[in-house]
Parts: C-alpha cells; sequence; structure tokens
C-alpha cells in the first residue's frame, strides 16, 4: 500500500523499498546494547513506545549524549501526561506540575491516577529517575532546570486561554521551545558542539515553536474530539464565533482561510531554523535535529490550504518520509527538502486567501535562503524525469520489489 501511495515519486518508491530491505537500520545506527543495564532498556522501550518520531532520531546521537537525551524526553513525557490527564482537577494538577522537577530525586515517586494513553512513564517513573540519577551532574542539572520551566509554565496556562498570538507563542514555548533550549544545552555541555548553540536560545526556541505549531495545526481535529483547544483564539476569531465550528461543513472556506494563516505564521521559523542547523557542527546531533524539522515543513506542506485537517488525519506519505529521514544530512539537502516543500505550498496559495500575500512573502524568503552559489539541482524528480516519466520509473522499481520477494521466497523455498 505504501508502495503504491508513492506511485508518482519513484525516489520514494526506491528508498522505501531500500527501506524494507534494511529496516531501520539502514537510516540510524543501532543502539549498543552492550554495557546496558536492565533499567536503561526498560527506558529505551519506553521511548520506542511513547514517541512518535523521536525514539529513531535518538539513536542517532552518540554514547552518554544518547542517554541524556533519552532520560531528559521520558521525564518530559511524564510531566506532560500528567498536563493531559484531564482527569485530576486544576487546583491538584498545578502544585503536581510544579513540584514535579523533585520527584527526580525521590526514588520511589510514582504516579497512579493517570488515565493517559502513556502512564506508564509515570506509574514506572521510579526506573526512569533511577537512570537520571545515573547521568552525570551537568545533565541533571540541565534536565532538572527545563522540567521545573515546564511545569511553572504548564501550571501557568492551566488556567488561561490561549487567546492572543502572544499565549500562543508562550504555550509554545513551555512544552516545546524550553525542549530545544534544553537540548542545545545537553549538545554544548558533551562537548559534540559550540557554546554558541547553548547561548542562543531565541533560535533553540523557534526550533521548537517551528514543531509545535505544525504539531497544533495539523492535530485540529483530534484535539477538537479530545476536547482540547490549542489554536489561538486572535487567528480564528477572524473566521467564526467558536473552534469547534470549523468542524461543520458549511464553514470550511473560513477554516481554510484560518488555516492558512497558521501555516504562514509557521513558517516564519523556517529562516531560523536554517541558521541553527548551520551553527551545528556534529554530524549526528545535526541528523538528530533536522529529520523533524523537514518532517515538519513535509507536514505543514500536506496541511496548507487542505479541507482534510478539519474531517480526518492529515500524514505526509510513508515513502516521502522514510525519504527525508535519509536525506536530511546535511545543509545543503536540508535546504533543498525545505524549497522542494515551500514550492508545494506556493503552488497551492489562492489570490483570494486573505493570507495570500503574507505566504507569497514568507516563500520567498525561505526560497531565497535556500539558493546557494552551488550548481546543485533542486529537484531529485529532475534526475529521473531526464531518463523517463515518474509513473514509469516507479512502476520498474515496484516490479523490483514484487521480483525481489518473488526470489527471497523462492529461495527459502529452495533451501528447504
Ligand atoms: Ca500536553
Amino acid at each position: 500500500m505504501d508502495f503504491l501511495k508513492s506511485l508518482g515519486h519513484p525516489e520514494e518508491v526506491l528508498n522505501l523499498l531500500l527501506f524494507k530491505v534494511r529496516g531501520c537500520n539502514g537510516l540510524v545506527p543501532k543502539t549498543d546494547k552492550n554495557n546496558t543495564s536492565n533499567t536503561l532498556r526498560t527506558c529505551y522501550r519506553y521511548l520506542d513506545q511513547t514517541s512518535r518520531s523521536f525514539a529513531a532520531v535518538i539513536r542517532a546521537l552518540d554514547g552518554e549524549l544518547r542517554d541524556a537525551v533519552c532520560i531528559f524526553y521520558l521525564v518530559l513525557r511524564a510531566l506532560d501526561t500528567l498536563e493531559d490527564s484531564s482527569s485530576i482537577q486544576h487546583h491538584i494538577k498545578a502544585p503536581l506540575l510544579q513540584s514535579f522537577h523533585t520527584h527526580l530525586y525521590q526514588p520511589l515517586w510514582n504516579y497512579t491516577e493517570s488515565c493517559e494513553k502513556d502512564r506508564q512513564v509515570l506509574e514506572d517513573f521510579s526506573t526512569i529517575s533511577l537512570e537520571f540519577r545515573k547521568l552525570s551532574s551537568v545533565y541533571r542539572d540541565i534536565i532538572t532546570d527545563i522540567c521545573w520551566r515546564m511545569g511553572e509554565g504548564m501550571a501557568e496556562m492551566l488556567e488561561s486561554k490561549l487567546t492572543t498570538m502572544d499565549d500562543w507563542e508562550r504555550y509554545c514555548h513551555y512544552v516545546a521551545g524550553l525542549v530545544g533550549i534544553g537540548l542545545s544545552r545537553l549538545f554544548a555541555a558533551s562537548g559534540q558542539e559550540e557554546e554558541v548553540i547553548r547561548e542562543d536560545t531565541e533560535l533553540a526556541n523557534s526550533m521548537g515553536l517551528f514543531l509545535q505549531k505544525t504539531n497544533i495545526i495539523r492535530d485540529y481535529l483530534e484535539d477538537q474530539q479530545e476536547g482540547r483547544e490549542f489554536w489561538p483564539k486572535e487567528a480564528w476569531g477572524k473566521y467564526a464565533k467558536t473552534l469547534a465550528e470549523f468542524t461543520h461543513r458549511e464553514c470550511m472556506p473560513a477554516a481554510v482561510s484560518c488555516l492558512n494563516e497558521l501555516v504562514t505564521n509557521a513558517m516564519q521559523h523556517i529562516p531560523d531554523v536554517f541558521t541553527y542547523l548551520s551553527r551545528l557542527r556534529n554530524p549526528d546531533v545535526f541528523t538528530f535535529c533536522a529529520i523533524p524539522q523537514v518532517m515538519a515543513i513535509a507536514t505543514l506542506a500536506a496541511c496548507y490550504n487542505n479541507p482534510q485537517v478539519f474531517c480526518g488525519v492529515v500524514k505526509i506519505r510513508k515513502g516521502l518520509a522514510v525519504t527525508l529521514m535519509m536525506e536530511a544530512n546535511s545543509m545543503r539537502a536540508v535546504k533543498d527538502i525545505m524549497a522542494r516543500q515551500t514550492l508545494e505550498i506556493a503552488e497551492a496559495i489562492k489570490p483570494e486567501d486573505p493570507s495570500a500575500s503574507e505566504t507569497h512573502h514568507v516563500v520567498k524568503k525561505v526560497l531565497r535562503l535556500t539558493r546557494t552559489e552551488d550548481h546543485g539541482g533542486l529537484m531529485v524528480k529532475t534526475r529521473w524525469s531526464l531518463c523517463a516519466s515518474p509513473f514509469s520509473v516507479s512502476c520498474a522499481l515496484i516490479m523490483a520489489v514484487v521480483s525481489w520477494h518473488y526470489l527471497a521466497t523462492l529461495q527459502d523455498m529452495l533451501a528447504w
């Protein structure tokens, strides 16, 4: 099925084939299982279970930094699960969020009252905190500080609605910008990146905001169904009386206008993303940071001007996701991907859209930044179009996959 969806994109078919043959290890190096304690192995299992896209990219990191980032992720996942638990009343939840960082040093602390999907990280928090306490003190101090600031921020936002665009920025800072800032401090502490990565907190914040805004935009319907709202009123208030109206068919044009406004807003972070990524020196850290960012631009391109955001799930094709993961290993490649996805957005701009001129403006800015002196052909597609149509190349590749499976089966049978 994944192959069929990528029929018009031969490079995706090829990468899907490689992915099926090599598995996930073809994309990122394997975690070394030697010298890993049982509790740390449990932590990595929780990482696989709870993170959507983070687990694979964390494995791209090196040694000590990889474990620190894994624990950082799980601690924040536990805090976020607490924040998401709708069964806990606000006056009980607020102090829980604010004191959460203190539990990192309480070996027996856990929390069993959550009904959330990821509640296991709270119920078995003692395993996570045990591994946390084994980390070097530089990593522990960074994780504790970010956890404290995020808990305070979440408690503050419990009672306040996302009214203004500033509220939106502030909320995204607490739940994602702080992650970018914390990761940057971990990179610098490991010695794998320079101090400037840690010092420029504005850029690190922007990296997180780009991802968070993208998720909030994409998850409109899911959040509505769960009774949560993360779109800022200052934006949707121009198009509707309530945010829930966007699920009504007759409100679709207004809903799409609001969607396009928010996508345009999120795209303003791309120049910061380029600056941040261009400062990274370690190739593993680069891949770790770049993959979520290119996934985000592809998600924005899939959402832009797409009414499906309000009536279903918008996902990027698996073939595209695998291709992006394989490609995003240099600044040149990231800029090419960003340019390709931005051009897709540019092609979908309708002149009558209220944000059209703003969108054109940010598109131009991004495209200007992706241009460099080197000849580098922008489109991978053009490489294919020189020899044959994308469709026929895809068909040939699918034939290759089918033959490969057939031969493999035949081989098994003969071996028997
Ligand atoms: Ca949350």
